[in-house]
């Protein structure tokens, strides 16, 4: 049996587990303040700096303005991503935002598996340059956040608010779950929050440069990433 650094033996007694929001944030506000309170500097939330990222660090800022915030910086991002986490920065200037490389850089990872290992194996190339740097970022931590939608796809259709994380022996909490599309642009337009550009020309779903491409289905909005490559998760969200 994994040894979770939690509480919760079986997870039967998880909170959240069959609640029912019924407030403005859908429970978002309410999941958050409870993860700080409970995990305090070990809860981590991984950010990607997507859209649904741009809601969840307005209301930690509310929640604890001096949260740490992890971006797996793979190195091979769009400018319009880099500048919008400059954006970031400058609103909130308290919040500790670290950029986190992969321990290869493009031209040493070439040197070892070959040119655009993206095109070949994009699971390798993930676990390279995402899933180990998230491994270690959340050494020490208890919990982190991120900020998946149940409808985002039919493999996050399940998530719950808090979740035991078997890949990086932590527990994920979710306080977006409840989130429509909708409801984020909503929130951002409401509370004027920064955002990337990209979205506006065609791209809801934003992650590495040779990964993500303009939407080919406008009902799957994660229909652009790893397009015509079989994979549809990076592998951070799933065992
Ligand atoms: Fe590599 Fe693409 Fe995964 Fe980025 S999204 S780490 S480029 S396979």
């Amino acid at each position: 049996m994994l040894d979770y650094p939690v509480t919760y033996r079986d997870f039967s007694d998880v909170p959240f587990m069959n609640y029912e929001p019924s407030d403005d944030t859908k429970g978002a506000l309410e999941v958050l303040r409870w993860g700080y309170e409970s995990y305090g500097d070990s809860l981590v939330y991984a950010c990607s700096f997507g859209a649904e990222g741009m809601v969840l660090i307005d209301m930690i800022s509310k929640v604890k303005n001096d949260a740490k915030i992890v971006f797996l910086d793979t190195e091979i991002h769009f400018q319009e991503t880099y500048d919008l986490i400059d954006d970031v920065k400058e609103k909130y200037p308290e919040l500790r935002i670290e950029l986190k490389k992969p321990e290869l850089t493009l031209d040493e990872q070439a040197e070892q598996y070959g040119s655009a290992l993206w095109n070949r194996k994009p699971d390798q190339c993930c676990f390279i340059r995402k899933i180990k740097p998230l491994e270690e970022a959340l050494s020490g931590a208890v919990a982190w956040l991120s900020g998946l939608r149940r409808d985002q796809s039919p493999a996050r259709s399940n998530t719950e608010f808090v979740n035991k994380d078997e890949r990086f022996k932590s527990v994920k909490i979710c306080p977006l779950i409840h989130w429509t599309w909708d409801n984020v642009w909503s929130y951002i337009r409401e509370h004027n929050l920064p955002y990337n550009e990209l979205h506006d020309q065609g791209y809801p779903s934003i992650g590495c440069i040779p990964c993500t491409s303009k939407v080919t289905d406008s009902d799957d909005l994660r229909s652009g990433r790893w397009a015509g490559l079989n994979k549809t998760e990076c592998g951070i969200h799933t065992s």
